[in-house]
């Protein structure tokens, strides 16, 4: 099936499971809606749409990742599987990568909502050649790590205008900068560099180390 080879390729899974957050025990059931405790999450998700970022001069896109996959309270709560924290205990969900696809999108959010209109958030992420998540997998035993090969920069102050231009890795060591018909050669080091030519990093695209199947 062709779709068997696209979601190897590009669709990230990952599952959730519950805890409750006074004792941390995992909870295997929900009686009232009869889900069991690991739910796996199947929609086609090309990578990580939509990755908050914080203006820290320290945030980098490995932050900003583990965070996407941080731990939520869940709006209901449930019995302590444990008996220790009461009745009515608050129910913690965990998010882990089930199946990790070749190519990874990591899609940065740099618009920020508010009263007075979306603007752009300028601050720039330290971007990582080599992007371990090893620890985001439900199975943390096989490294798992990404290797930066595109990123899409957008120029302006204002995501609504502007321009948008692309670093990439040619076959073999090879680097370019594209601007509309415009390639130019670059070097390793321009891959990270943000910002890089006047514009914010936004679109950025990994590829896995794992030698393909
Ligand atoms: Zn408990």
């Amino acid at each position: 099936m062709w779709t068997d080879g696209y979601n190897a390729l590009f669709r990230l899974e990952y599952g959730e499971t519950w805890y409750c957050k006074g004792c941390r025990k995992l909870i295997f059931s929900d009686p009232i809606n009869n889900f069991v405790n690991t739910k796996t999450h199947t929609e086609p998700e090309f990578g990580f749409p939509a990755v908050g970022i914080r203006r820290e001069k320290e945030e980098t896109v490995r932050r900003a990742t583990v965070r996407k996959m941080a731990d939520e309270c869940r709006m209901t709560r449930h019995a302590c599987p444990a008996g220790k924290c009461g009745s009515s205990a608050t129910v913690m969900r965990r998010y882990r990568i089930e199946a990790a696809p070749e190519y990874l999108r990591v899609a940065l959010g740099l618009v920020r909502y508010h009263s007075g209109g979306p603007s752009k958030i300028m601050h720039s992420v330290k971007v990582e050649r080599i992007l371990d998540l090893t620890d985001l997998q439900r199975d943390p035993s096989t490294p798992l790590h990404y290797r930066l090969i595109c990123v899409t920069s957008h120029q302006g102050p204002s995501f609504e205008t502007g321009h948008r231009i692309t670093a990439v890795q040619g076959p073999g060591q090879k680097y370019y900068a594209i601007n509309d018909d415009i390639v130019r050669k670059e070097t390793e080091h321009y891959m990270t560099m943000n910002p890089h030519d006047g514009s914010e990093a936004t679109i950025l695209i990994y590829k896995s180390t794992r030698p393909s199947k």
